[in-house]
């Protein structure tokens, strides 16, 4: 009676003892997935994600990639907005690439070619720019694919917006760590018989940290926010970027997202506010 009550213990333990096992297999494989439908644990995504994109959504459709996370909208054939971490150790010196249709959208889905953007008065404009992704093949192909190009007036890409991306490496050449996110709002047309939408304004917000690695418990409310707003029309080629310069509450008026939003509420008001 004794020895069989011992043994029905021991095999309760060890029913137990599975099921513990079990919990805990299901827990971590919940958090690696839910880490690759949501990109919470990606670096680029340090200061949050600005919508609520998912993989389930094709109009706010969660690109994760080893160089940058990007929100695609597969009506309007461009990204809604892309987010990425900038320090020196992205930058490299590779020569440019050839464009090429994004494979890994769902499939169906329309891929925008690069002739897409032939002959349509627009430059194939990158969000993520080239020279930000230039140390490895793998990176600059990542930064050629259609998904992160959105057609960009010439006199814009290769003006004030070029400068301002050339500014944010000389900050990182001077040791600073930062963190991107840029994007278009409204429209102005269409190229692509309708398949890829024209922005009629592009925007971009940019955190400027001391150094590569801090934490985000690092940003105080003088920490540097740069945002701009910038026609996506022609004529505005010698304009200076600081021209452009507007606060991020105006950016999250305008496109309805939040941005810093991993931030304090109080921290996050003060520093969206600011134009700098
Ligand atoms: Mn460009
Ligand atoms: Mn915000």
């Amino acid at each position: 009676m004794q020895a069989q009550k011992i043994q029905l213990q021991k095999i309760q333990l060890r029913l137990w003892w599975i099921a513990i096992v079990w919990v805990c297999l299901l827990l971590s494989s919940c958090t690696l997935l839910q880490t690759a439908v949501t990109g919470q644990e990606s670096p680029h995504l340090l200061l949050g994600k600005p919508s609520n994109a998912t993989v389930f959504n094709a109009k706010d459709y969660l690109l994760i990639r080893p160089q940058y996370v990007l929100s695609y909208n597969r009506d309007k054939g461009i990204a809604n907005w892309a987010s990425w971490q900038l320090n020196q150790n992205w930058l490299g010196d590779l020569p440019r690439l050839p464009f090429e249709p994004d494979l890994a959208l769902p499939q169906g889905w329309y891929q925008v070619q690069p002739n897409d953007y032939t002959n349509s008065s627009f430059d194939r404009g990158h969000l993520v720019p080239a020279a930000d992704r230039d140390k490895t093949i793998a990176d600059s192909k990542a930064v050629f694919l259609m998904t992160n190009v959105l057609p960009q007036s010439p006199d814009n890409n290769r003006g004030p917006w070029e400068r301002l991306e050339s500014y944010c490496r000389e900050l990182v050449r001077s040791g600073k760590e930062l963190y991107i996110t840029t994007g278009g709002a409204g429209k102005a047309g269409s190229i692509a018989q309708g398949k890829v939408m024209v922005p009629a304004q592009i925007w971009k917000i940019v955190v400027v940290l001391e150094r590569p690695g801090l934490p985000i418990g690092s940003i105080t409310e003088k920490t540097p926010v740069i945002a701009v707003l910038m026609p996506n029309e022609q004529g505005i080629k010698t304009n200076s970027w600081q021209s452009y310069r507007t606060s991020v509450d105006e950016i999250e008026q305008l496109t309805g997202y939040d941005f810093l939003s991993t931030l304090d509420p109080g921290l996050q008001a003060v520093l969206e506010a600011k134009v700098n």
